[in-house]
């Protein structure tokens, strides 16, 4: 049996990038996923990827579907927010649209997701949450991520607060906190400066290990964390960079 075998999980945002290769991992393992973002294609796909998979749109950003996606998958054992916008700049070119909409997709989402699902998990006296959050944030300063590494920073303050209020009660919450990952995303944002090629090399020379992760190798984080072999482990940051933070 898989390392998972047996339980389910939801993934916010598992179209693409960590998300679904987590939501891929997850299966992988056994469990039953629920894999959920707001596009549907990238959905449809990943269902005919991997077995395990049953697929629904939801917007995080709504407090209503939130509700909805609560209701339909009432208590799974597991919770992955993923979650989350890079947005590019400084504090002069973060404008108060940016400031709102980062801190609602990357935090309040977190915040409507566990609180749809805390009820049941607290009738049935156990729940796995897992928060992405990134090393730019308290972990480390990073140029241009002004309001991204602010709302990173928040995550992770908002997962240490749960696991102090929620440990007792059975439920484990950590954060995991990603260098610089290979995804679809981040390949626009290099697309998006003119110049992939520089841009990639540059963002790949910032890395000791002379390569970006790969979001499987995030993926088995999340499996880790979700499964049995992590039942002593919340309220923790997990750093996994490739040695970006040293
Ligand atoms: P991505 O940015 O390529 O994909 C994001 C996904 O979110 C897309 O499938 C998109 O459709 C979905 N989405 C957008 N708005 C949504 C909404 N309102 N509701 C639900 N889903 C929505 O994926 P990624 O780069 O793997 O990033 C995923 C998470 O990992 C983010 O929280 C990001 O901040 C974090 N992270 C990424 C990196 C990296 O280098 N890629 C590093 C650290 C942390």
């Amino acid at each position: 049996a898989g390392r998972l075998h047996g339980k389910t999980a939801i993934v916010t945002s598992a179209g693409q990038g960590i998300g679904r290769a987590a939501a891929i991992c997850m299966a992988k393992e056994g469990a039953k996923v629920w894999a959920t973002d707001i596009n549907a294609e990238a959905l449809k796909t990943l269902a005919a990827e991997q077995a395990g998979i049953e697929t629904f749109t939801l917007d995080v950003l709504k407090q209503d579907e939130v509700d909805a996606a609560a209701k339909r998958v009432g208590t799974p054992d597991i919770l992955f927010n993923c979650s989350g916008y890079v947005h590019a700049g400084t504090l002069m070119e973060t404008d108060e649209k940016a400031w709102d909409f980062s801190f609602d997709l990357n935090v309040k989402a977190h915040y409507r997701m566990m609180k749809a699902f805390m009820p049941g998990w607290l009738a049935r006296g156990n729940g796995v949450i897992i928060n992405m959050a990134s090393a730019a944030s308290s972990i480390k300063g990073v140029p241009n991520r002004f309001v991204y590494g602010a709302t990173k920073a928040a995550v992770i303050g908002m997962t240490k607060a749960l696991a102090a209020d929620y440990t007792s009660k059975g439920i484990r919450v950590n954060a995991i906190c990603p260098g610089t990952v290979d995804s679809p995303s981040l390949t626009e944002r290099l697309k998006a400066t003119g110049d992939y090629e520089a841009a990639k090399s540059a963002f790949i020379s910032r890395q000791p290990m002379g390569r970006m992760a790969r979001a499987e190798e995030i993926g088995m984080l999340v499996v880790y964390l979700a499964s049995d072999e992590a039942a002593f482990v919340t309220g923790q940051t997990f750093v996994i960079d490739g040695g970006w933070s040293i």
